[in-house]
């Protein structure tokens, strides 16, 4: 693929992104720039692939997220390969990482060194952070379930992470200003949120700076649950609403069931006729404790 026609899928990735085009269309033009693209320091440069491809990586179809990141992936090998930059280079003699511009927002500050450890097995005692910032147990472990929760397969640096852990307590700190059970109970939704492993995007749109701390702090539980859940929800919201029309169940708590999220035994539970009599009842299940809510039949 030569500049011209790199340029012509970018126009046309640029289109479908502005007109929210399905993913399909999306991973057609993205699948030809993987296969016709061979990254070098000046094909970036001079058609803004890079930065054009960039924009997908936080695409809400997943399919589209993933493709993306492989094809990024792919040309920043490309272009650390000896030889690959300094073909082309007009001013490639030093700083080639200064101008590649596949980056994401955050690793153009100082404190975003990438972590290259084993990103499957993070947490706050293993990179070593130093996260008792405050002398306080109660907050400083807030801190700490924070990054644990931020750091779940990902390999932003340690100390970008800790960035994001701390300035998010302080905004909860400061939304119920004491380390009351509301604040504990925020702290906690929040980070059950965070760590979930279906939850990438929640953890990559905070570290990316897309959702601030303060926006986070204030998240509702539908708005912090992945996509999955969410969908989940829905369904569930809408089925209880066919189920108000024939008389709003009766709610139960029992001990009988755990709650998979947060493992306690406090659940609530509806039971009702959602298909033709002779099938078994569907139970709508809600935890009392995180909110977390499924059903089965
Ligand atoms: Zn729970």
């Amino acid at each position: 693929m030569d500049a011209r026609d790199i340029k012509t899928h970018v126009t046309n990735l640029d289109k479908a992104l502005k007109e929210k085009a399905p993913a399909g269309t999306i991973i057609d033009i993205l699948s030809s720039l993987k296969k016709g693209v061979v990254a070098t320091e000046s094909v970036l440069r001079e058609t803004k692939v890079g930065v054009a491809v960039n924009r997908c990586r936080l695409h809400e179809d997943k399919a589209v997220a993933q493709l993306t990141k492989e094809i990024i992936m792919k040309w920043k090998n490309d272009v650390k390969k000896p030889g690959a930059a300094k073909s082309h280079g007009s001013h490639g003699s030093h700083g080639s990482k200064d101008s590649t511009p596949i980056k994401s927002p955050s690793t153009s500050t100082a404190s975003a060194a990438k972590f290259t450890g084993d990103i499957e097995n993070r947490s706050k005692d293993k990179d070593g952070v130093t996260y008792k910032i405050y002398g306080d147990s109660g907050r400083d472990n807030v801190i700490g379930m924070f990054y644990d929760g931020l750091v779940v397969k990902t390999d932003a640096g340690p100390q970008h992470v800790l960035k994001k852990a701390v300035e998010t307590e302080k905004a909860i700190f400061a939304q119920f200003k004491k380390l009351d059970s509301n604040y504990k109970s925020k702290a906690r939704t929040i980070f059950l949120n965070l760590k979930d492993k279906k939850n990438s995007s929640l953890r990559e749109r905070v570290l990316s700076g897309e959702i601030s701390p303060e926006r986070l702090a204030t998240m509702t539980n539908a708005e912090l649950a992945s996509k999955d859940l969410q969908q989940e929800m829905k369904a569930i919201q809408e089925e209880n609403l066919k189920n108000s029309m024939v008389g709003k169940p009766e709610k139960s708590v029992t001990d009988q069931l755990t709650c998979s999220r947060c493992r306690q035994k406090r659940v609530s539970y509806t039971q009702a006729q959602t298909r033709s009599a002779d099938e078994p009842l569907t139970t709508f299940c809600e935890c009392e404790n995180c909110g977390h809510r499924w059903k089965f039949s």
